[in-house]
């Protein structure tokens, strides 16, 4: 995975495009229901020059799904290139960065008033805790700068659950390998977990299965239930390696019968 980085140029003078993109097909899905939704996309995991990880609590699976999912196992391409330009803004000027996306937030509000609600989703992908980073008026972060105004993210970092969030910060937790107890304690709590199935079963584990894949809208669901996002299987270069990865290590729940074990279980 990490030889990929020689391809994105990590030390380039930082450039101030913005931050945030609407163009994406869960947004679209999110648009017919009258909602646009504007998301910061940066280059997850360690994919910046400093190394430092901007998914505190990535497992390998979800990293390497991630990093290909997002294209990074692909080709060089500027939209590649504008999510490691953010992470590298977001690393030498927290403050600048954060003050030009609330000047984003503005204007897509402006820009959509009386046409659509809009929402924002800061972590595309990255798992920030923005809720910490008070550097507005005094001490406030960025959703208290737009109290109307309804955040959402999904996160792997399930302290971000120990603290009272912003009332208008829907957070979702996201279940991988490695956090499953965790995923079952904050299920139990009122917690919504995304999920990755071969197959969407309707339970799990005795929680009702939602199909998160019609829209990407997480505030609107009910609570105590699992968000299942049906595992969209890897094409390409290295494609078929990540899939087996993605299956063996434990990342996708396996709610179907492989070939082989339906073989071995009539023998
Ligand atoms: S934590 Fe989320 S954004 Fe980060 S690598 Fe994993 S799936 Fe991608």
């Amino acid at each position: 995975m990490f030889n990929q980085l020689k391809h994105y140029n990590m030390n380039t003078a930082i450039k101030r495009n913005p931050l945030l993109s609407t163009n994406n097909a869960k947004t679209i899905k999110g648009e017919k229901l009258g909602y646009m939704t504007y998301i910061l996309y940066m280059s997850p995991f360690t994919q910046n020059s400093k190394g430092i990880n901007v998914c505190s609590h990535a497992s390998k699976g979800c990293a390497d799904s991630c990093l290909v999912g997002s294209g990074f196992g692909g080709m060089y391409t500027n939209v590649m290139q504008g999510r490691v330009n953010k992470t590298e803004y977001f690393l030498r000027d927290r403050v600048g960065f954060l003050f030009q996306l609330k000047g984003e937030i503005e204007k897509a509000i402006a820009k959509n008033k009386d046409k659509a609600i809009v929402t924002f989703r800061l972590n595309g992908t990255s798992d920030l805790p923005y809720e910490k980073y008070k550097v507005f008026d005094g001490g406030k972060n960025i959703f208290e700068m737009f109290p109307d105004v309804q955040f959402y993210d999904y996160t792997k970092n399930y302290l971000r659950f120990d603290k009272v969030l912003p009332s208008n910060y829907h957070l979702t937790f996201s279940r991988s390998e490695t956090n499953h107890e965790k995923s079952i304690e904050l299920l139990k709590r009122g917690v919504n977990v995304a999920m990755v199935f071969d197959k969407l079963p309707s339970t799990f584990e005795g929680f009702e299965v939602i199909n998160a894949d019609l829209d990407d809208l997480r505030f609107l669901d009910k609570k105590g239930v699992v968000c299942g996002l049906k595992y969209k299987k890897m094409t390409g270069k290295g494609g078929a390696e990540k899939n087996k990865v993605a299956f063996e290590s434990g990342f996708v729940l396996r709610t179907q019968e492989s070939k082989e074990q339906a073989v071995r279980k009539a023998a």
